[in-house]
């Protein structure tokens, strides 16, 4: 049964819960706000369907996507890369699919929703740093299908995995597109981290952007925008992001960290884009790059009409750590969550945050390291 899966055997996708026939799986959160499946042993006939339809393994499929670097100049300014998600999206939307993906919403809480139109779609935009809450959304995606609707469904991979699961036998209108993805950070500690800042500024925020585009591509800086009228750019959120703290446990043993995707479509970024290809993306604007994984998705991709610059390329070229392995835990991680849970955000902040003398320390180390050519 699912529920005895570990921890870092479940990506919270919420596929068993749908599936199962008999109601008897709900989703609940833990400390961190990861949902994971609860079971009622009353109404549970041991069926197993709920482990058939878990998607958390290794992708079979032998083939090598085809690989593109791409801008969409249209949409980089309010998009995070080069704007192929958005374009994706818009395509679907003209075309009368119905569009799910991951959207900040009321309290800044990131859940994914459902569009049918472009308006619906704005939420979406931009990179949320967090994982989306999925509540209700695999049964709605199925429902959708069910109805003979076609669907366009963006999400992580793993979130790709449990809905191109749930659904197989609607493949033919079901489109997935994923993210290359570094792994969920906690739904909590941004919640902690939004209280901590507005406890600072005595002020509430207005406005959040996890990586505010408007800085640069290459920047990772969170924009918070206070009803003071005060705008802060801060590296507080990502820095405890990329010391592996506070991602989802699964995250570590990410079966989908390499070039066999759960999706038709993959999007990214294309690091290294200024040396492989000069001159077609050096304004720090922003450059996408796409996976196309499947013959739906490299057709779907054809037929995106907004304008664009497209460049095939060579994926050995644009390997970064995601599309290789997993992004490995933090030794500390263990620790960190246990010290949110009990003491809050504030002091996991002041242990292990930027500033912190753990920070310091790693500042120093590298001032060093840098005066001395090592
Ligand atoms: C947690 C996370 C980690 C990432 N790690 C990497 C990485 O290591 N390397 C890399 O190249 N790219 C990574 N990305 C993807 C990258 O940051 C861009 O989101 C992606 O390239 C899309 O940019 P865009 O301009 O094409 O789309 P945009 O037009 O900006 O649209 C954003 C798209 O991303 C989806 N999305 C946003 N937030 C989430 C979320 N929390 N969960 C699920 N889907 C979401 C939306 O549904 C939408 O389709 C990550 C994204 C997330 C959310």
């Amino acid at each position: 049964m699912v529920t005895d899966k570990k921890r870092e055997e479940c990506c919270g996708c919420g596929a068993c819960a749908a599936a199962c026939p008999h109601g008897a799986i709900r989703m609940e959160a833990d400390g961190l706000g990861f949902r994971y499946p609860l079971i009622d042993n009353d109404l549970c006939t041991r069926c197993g369907l709920c482990d058939e339809i878990c998607a958390f393994r290794p992708v079979e499929r032998t083939s090598e996507p085809k690989a593109e670097a791409v801008r969409f100049p249209e949409h980089l300014p309010a998009s995070q890369s080069g704007g192929a998600g958005y374009a994706l999206m818009r395509q679907a939307i003209g075309e009368g699919r119905i569009v799910y993906g991951a959207a900040m919403t009321d309290g800044f809480r990131v859940r994914h929703l459902r569009a049918e139109t472009l308006e619906e779609l704005e939420p979406m935009r931009l990179t949320k740093y967090v994982q989306s809450d999925m509540d209700g959304i695999p049964e709605q995606v199925l429902q959708d299908l069910k109805e003979g609707r076609k669907v366009l469904f963006t999400g992580t991979p793993c979130q790709c995995a449990g809905i191109g699961s749930l659904c197989s036998q609607y493949s033919d209108r079901l489109l997935l597109v994923d993210i290359v993805c570094h792994g969920v950070p906690s739904p909590e500690v941004w919640k902690g981290f939004l209280s901590w800042n507005e406890a600072r500024q005595g002020s509430r925020i207005r406005k959040a952007v996890f990586r505010d585009p408007s800085i640069g591509w290459h920047e990772a800086r969170t924009l918070l925008v206070f009803d003071s009228g005060e705008r802060i750019h801060t590296d507080g959120f990502y820095y405890i992001y990329m010391k592996e703290l506070m991602s989802r446990p699964s995250c570590g043993g990410c079966p989908f960290a390499c070039t066999r995707r759960p999706s038709d479509i993959t999007i990214g970024d294309s690091w290294g884009i200024e040396k492989a290809v000069p001159g077609f993306a050096d304004d720090n604007r922003g450059c996408s790059l796409v996976l196309l994984n499947t013959p739906q998705g490299r057709e779907y991709f054809d037929s995106v009409s907004d304008a664009c610059a497209r460049q095939e390329v060579d994926l050995n070229g644009f390997l970064q750590l995601n599309l290789v392995s997993p992004s490995k835990p933090s030794r500390r991680a263990k620790r960190f969550e246990k010290d949110f849970i009990r003491k809050g955000f504030p002091y996991v902040q002041a242990r292990y945050g930027y500033g912190s003398p753990a920070h310091r320390l790693e500042e120093y180390r590298k001032k060093i390291k840098r005066h001395l050519h090592i």
